[in-house]
């Protein structure tokens, strides 16, 4: 079986735990929660916050979605065929029979801004850790200075007192250092992401014909909901968001991608967040190799035209391996 949304809210559910999710659709805030099939009609959502809960309390929220990602839920949708694998679905039943899918991934070109990455860095253990050792020299340096040049011996009382400094200054400095850094970081960030906004754009320009970005998207984060939710080593995982992307670049029907994702996981009994850069690489199905959606819920093995099990692999007549009605999948 292949239900992935299905897998994601049972993992939640095997933590005891649920989900509520804030989405801006159009002049809109919607919720979408997990624990009841709530019919919430989402078109172009962008989401706001996601809120962890155990037993009715909340213990983990989440802000920063990447505004670029819009959300098109199955069910608030008119299109009668899978956003994530072009299988023949009733929109009404709001997720897809073969694949599960409940929504769709819309993501748009535009530039984010150096403001919304610049939030991302600041987030991150490295950025703090660095705002930390800056401000604890700087204090101590300027604790040690003070000392030295006002008494005319130096003792180990003078030394306690250097310390004291250190941690009182230290505590001081770490605000502004943290707010300081994060105006001169955001120079540096704003360059390096308009470059990297220029060859995303320059990469969709040229690719944009031949591969359905929406399609590439949705099957990219089911193939993670996949990696994620019916993978061993990844078992402490709650839940992922794709954040950004950095690099993208294409070998005929293999694409290359490098994502920054967020994870939620658990551990010692808390729920916690970090952030990983993961490079996938992404291959196309050829045509002969995956399913043939022939109406209802009737699917052909495109090879030799016999009708099977869209949950079987592999063709019960000629062997072909398909990747059902896919178009991407993980390599
Ligand atoms: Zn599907
Ligand atoms: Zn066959």
């Amino acid at each position: 079986m292949q239900l992935s949304d299905k897998k994601y809210l049972k993992r939640l559910k095997d933590f005891g735990m649920s989900l509520i999710t804030t989405y801006k659709s159009g002049n809109d805030i919607v919720e979408k929660n997990s624990f009841e099939t709530l019919r919430t009609n989402i078109v172009n959502g962008i989401r706001l916050e996601k809120n962890y809960l155990r037993g009715g309390q909340s213990v983990y929220k989440l802000h920063n979605f990447d505004p670029r990602i819009k959300y098109t839920f199955v069910n608030a949708s008119t299109a009668n065929k899978c956003p994530n694998c072009g299988a023949d679905i009733d929109h009404t039943s709001g997720e897809c029979p073969y694949c599960g899918t409940a929504y769709n991934m819309d993501y748009e070109s535009k530039s984010l801004g150096a403001k919304y990455h610049t939030d991302l860095v600041m987030n991150t253990t490295t950025y703090k850790t660095v705002a930390w050792v800056l401000s604890l020299v700087t204090a101590f340096i300027i604790s040690y200075i003070y000392i030295k040049t006002t008494g005319r011996t130096f003792n180990g009382w003078d030394m306690t007192k250097v310390l004291v400094g250190t941690a009182l200054f230290g505590l001081a400095f770490y605000y502004v250092f943290y707010y300081l850094d994060s105006f001169f970081i955001l120079l540096p960030i704003k360059m390096y992401k308009e470059r990297i906004n220029a060859a995303q754009t320059q990469f969709w320009a040229q690719n944009g014909n031949d591969i359905n970005k929406d399609v590439f998207f949705t099957n990219l984060n089911y193939e993670l909901q996949k990696y994620y939710f019916e993978g061993d080593q990844t078992r402490n995982v709650l839940d992922f968001d794709l954040v950004d992307y950095t690099t993208i670049t294409r070998d005929g029907d293999i694409v290359e991608i490098e994502i920054l994702v967020r994870e939620v996981y658990y551990t010692g009994g808390k729920v916690k967040c970090r952030q990983v850069s993961k490079k996938i690489r992404l291959k196309r199905a050829k045509i002969e190799h995956r399913l043939e959606n022939v109406g209802g819920v009737a699917l052909r093995c495109r090879n030799c035209g016999t009708s099977m099990d869209a949950f079987a692999q592999v063709c019960p007549s000629c062997g072909t391996r398909h990747n059902y009605l896919q178009e991407w999948y993980m390599m």
